[in-house]
């Protein structure tokens, strides 16, 4: 029998930035039999995402997901694949298959299809597969969603997004600038990202957080205030933005990886001074997660895809190279590695 490798949790790491080392690339049984419904699946592209952060620790402190077990295999969020063998009436050898949930860090794995398990639609992702886990995926839902379901948005308003440069905040930038908003501001940690955001995706400005003055730069790009905030990082960054927020604005809150790496509650609590500006501004900031429409995947998927087919927006994504890269992906990812989508092709179809 011949071997083939997967990628496992080494340790747990609650406090403090993941490292490589907490992660192993191992080998383990190539797959031979399969049952009734199941198929065998080779895996293409895996998907790395900032919240399976929380998977490293003894416990995630979120309700949709379990920690990963030290030695077993790390099960991932999205992945894309091809059918090798199938004796399931739905997928036939050959078919390209894509689930946003659950795809183990394996190159090959067997699978009795669950609804998530979807066939890729071909002429949608228009001969780049790894679409189906960035901009059609939900990284694009989360931006388009995070938007149209707590932005409030309108053609006069100023936006501002931090991670301006990742996988949500460069799609959240472009579609905002779709829905009419009139400037769009981003915030990032490379003088590469902030040149990438104004010159390639049309951001009116850009700010680098680690060497710019956050409040300063602010005030020079937004002269009338800021009325929506897609909030991807949260900490200091994110109160300085509030500062800066009009009255009756809107904080769309997506995510606070400033603070993943920390043993703290989701959503972290903020500074009584942050929190007395929310109050005093009349500023909404709810909680946001994708996974709470799925009823609206489909319809906004349409709109990213037409969006997408017409050449309206510009996909960006950072590929590492074979299995055996996974976690420094992800390790590098959490660290502002990326820019755009941080993915790991495993093999060719
Ligand atoms: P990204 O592609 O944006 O990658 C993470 C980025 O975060 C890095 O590139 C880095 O960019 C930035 N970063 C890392 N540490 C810090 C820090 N201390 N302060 C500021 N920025 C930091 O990831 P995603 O687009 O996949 O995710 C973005 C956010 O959206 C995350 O918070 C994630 O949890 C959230 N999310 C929420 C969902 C929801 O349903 N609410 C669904 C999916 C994602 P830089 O160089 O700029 O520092």
């Amino acid at each position: 029998m011949w071997n083939w490798r997967d990628f496992e949790l080494a340790n747990h790491g609650v406090n403090g930035e993941p490292k490589e080392e907490n992660f192993r690339f191992e080998q383990c049984p190539y797959p031979v039999d399969i049952q009734k419904d199941e198929v065998l699946i080779k895996t293409l592209y895996l998907s790395t995402d900032p919240a399976l952060r929380c998977r490293m620790n003894e416990s995630t402190g979120v309700d949709y997901v379990g920690p990963w077990q030290i030695g077993e295999t790390i099960e991932g969020f999205g992945g894309v694949g091809s059918v090798m063998k199938s004796l399931n009436p739905e997928f036939v050898e050959g078919d390209l298959v894509c689930s946003q949930y659950g795809w183990p860090w394996k190159e090959y794995f067997v699978k009795k299809p669950d609804k998530s398990f979807q066939k890729v639609d071909k002429s949608l992702v228009g001969g780049k597969i790894s679409y189906c886990l960035s901009i059609l995926s939900l990284t694009g839902l989360t931006s388009y969603l995070g938007l149209t379901e707590k932005g409030h948005i309108q053609p006069s308003h100023t936006l501002v997004i931090s991670g301006a440069a990742g996988a949500c905040g460069s799609l959240a930038g472009q579609f905002g600038r779709l829905k009419g908003c009139d400037r769009v501001i981003g915030i990032c940690g490379s003088d590469e990202k902030c040149k990438y955001l104004t010159d390639e995706l049309g951001f009116y400005g850009a700010i680098n957080y680690k060497t710019q003055n956050i409040k300063d730069e602010l005030s020079k790009h937004c002269p009338k205030g800021i009325d929506v905030y897609f909030d991807n990082v949260g900490g200091t960054i994110s109160d300085q933005v509030i500062k800066q927020m009009n009255k009756d604005s809107h904080v769309i809150l997506c995510g606070q990886i400033s603070v993943y790496n920390k043993d703290v509650p989701y959503p972290p609590p903020i500074p009584e001074e942050t929190q007395q500006c929310l109050q005093q501004n009349n500023i909404t900031r709810e909680r946001f997660l994708v996974l709470n429409y799925p009823e609206k995947f489909d319809e906004s998927l349409k709109q990213i895809a037409e969006w997408l087919l017409s050449g309206k927006i510009k996909v960006k994504e950072t590929v590492a190279e074979g299995l055996v890269n996974a976690g420094p992906a992800f390790v590098s990812m959490m660290r502002g590695g990326n820019i755009g989508k941080q993915l790991i092709h495993v093999a060719s179809p």
